[in-house]
């Protein structure tokens, strides 16, 4: 995907790459991009390059940006691999991590491309892919912190250092494992109830991307869009984030180990750092959700977000044990719609107020995505404790991480909403030269 120039990453409407209409219904692309993924490597006979240039005719901005297929290597007369084409790798970026990636700058010189879809319409076919993209990058994110996570719990297990504050609870050995310990338990609470509940999430999420493509009925398709247009941004950039802190968090289980490089650690904290950057950062995404996905429709996809969230608290009436996760989530529920009006009224007369509220606004409807996720959890742990199903207390483990997760997590909700209300001024009221 050929987007990004050395001048232009988020604001593509800047970009310089040159599209010149050749004889045969192809052009001719000259121009510089940089930091593509995979730009250049010889694991396919091909690469067929998506590149984002500009027609001689185009207007500016965003609305003068077509795309074209760029291959490596021009077909030949039967259509197999022929000549080289004028694009070429000019070199390859030394970065953070994701070193089994070649990110590249490439050279297009009068490369041969062909349109895709309409003229000037690139960046909306463009944004097929990169919506799909950005779930992608959750997901990597997602693996990464599962990883992460698993070695973390092996490595507390097997790691002995100090007594537990109850007592020794291995007296025969020289010190108790670190898992024994309040702060090693919230280190490794944290992972495990964001990893679960991002798996939840995103599963729930491919069930909206199935219903919305193939579901029988057009209005029950056209409800799915919706929800999965809203959700794209924050399973982009609360999976990422959350993702960050958890490999982050391993490393601090490992210790100074965790900083060494042979137990393998610190780089999930390296490969993780990308994605809270790559596909849109997620300063961005939360532009997104709150400016283009929120207010931009009045909150009609944020309501009927809230449907869903709202049917299942209804359904959860006849059974008490649920108060404890129905009460604060039917709250944050209340809090978020309520907060929603609040911006948009204050953005009416301040448009900085969206900037000023969209990152802390993106965790709270992560919060709310992940509340609901681990209160559906914790309704069939109920169900299947009840019904003594496996012994090997899969469904205790369920439970007691949603109730860490109510507990210790979610609550960053309240920090988030009193930041928001405090609106835009204190960030905007220093002037550039005094930072
Ligand atoms: C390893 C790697 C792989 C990549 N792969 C690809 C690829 O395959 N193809 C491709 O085309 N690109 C690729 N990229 C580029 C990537 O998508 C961009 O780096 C990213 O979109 C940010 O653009 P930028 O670096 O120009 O940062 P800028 O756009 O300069 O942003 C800098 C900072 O300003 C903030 N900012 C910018 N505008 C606003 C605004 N309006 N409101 C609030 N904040 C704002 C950003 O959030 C960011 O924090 C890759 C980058 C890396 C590092």
């Amino acid at each position: 995907m050929c987007l990004t120039e050395a001048h232009c990453g988020t604001d593509l409407g800047m970009l310089r790459t040159r599209a010149e209409p050749g004889p045969d219904g192809s052009h001719l692309l000259s121009g510089t991009k940089i930091f593509i993924s995979a730009g250049e490597h010889d694991m396919a006979e091909n690469i067929l390059h998506l590149v984002l240039a500009r027609l001689p005719d185009a207007p500016e901005g965003t609305r003068g940006i077509s795309l074209f297929l760029v291959p490596k290597f021009l077909p030949d007369a039967d259509g197999g691999v022929g000549e080289r084409n004028g694009i070429q790798a000019g070199s390859i970026e030394h970065k953070m991590g994701i070193h089994g990636n070649a990110t590249c700058v490439i050279n297009l010189d009068q490369a041969r491309g062909w349109l895709i879809g309409e003229p000037h319409r690139g960046l909306q076919a463009m944004f097929v892919m990169m919506n799909s993209a950005r779930l992608g990058v959750g997901m990597q994110s997602l693996g990464l912190a599962e990883i992460a996570q698993q070695q973390a719990v092996a490595y507390a297990k097997d790691r002995l250092q100090s007594r537990s504050a109850q007592g020794a609870v291995q007296p025969g050995k020289p010190a108790d494992p670190i898992i024994v310990h309040a702060d090693v338990r919230r280190m490794l609470l944290t992972g495990k109830a964001y990893v679960e509940a991002g798996r939840a999430l995103t599963s729930w999420t491919a069930l909206m991307i199935d219903q919305a493509q193939h579901h029988p009925d057009v209005a029950v398709r056209a409800r799915c869009e919706a929800l999965m247009a809203l959700l794209t941004p924050v399973v982009k950039a609360f999976l990422t984030d959350n993702a960050f802190e958890t490999t982050n968090l391993a490393v601090q289980v490992f210790g100074g180990h965790g900083y060494i490089r042979e137990w393998g650690v610190e780089q999930y904290v390296r490969d993780a750092r990308i994605n809270m950057i790559y596909e849109g950062t997620n300063g961005i995404q939360a532009l997104d959700l709150l400016g283009r996905k929120v207010l931009s429709d009045g909150g009609a996809r944020l309501k009927l977000f809230g449907e869903e969230i709202g049917a299942f608290l209804q359904a959860q009436g006849g059974e008490p044990r649920m108060a404890e996760f129905v009460g604060p989530l039917a709250k944050l529920l209340e809090a978020t719609s309520a907060l929603t009006g609040e911006i948009g009224v204050r953005a009416r007369e301040n448009p900085d107020e969206v900037g000023a509220a969209s990152v802390p606004y993106l965790r709270i409807v992560g919060h709310l995505c992940f509340g609901w996720m681990w209160a559906r959890m914790a309704r069939v742990a109920f169900a299947k404790l009840d019904a003594e199903e496996r012994g090997d207390g899969f469904y205790v483990a369920k439970l007691a991480t949603a109730r860490f997760y109510f507990a210790k997590l979610m609550p960053e909700t309240a920090m988030h909403i009193r930041a928001i209300k405090a609106g835009a001024e204190p960030l905007m009221a220093l002037d550039a030269e005094l930072f």
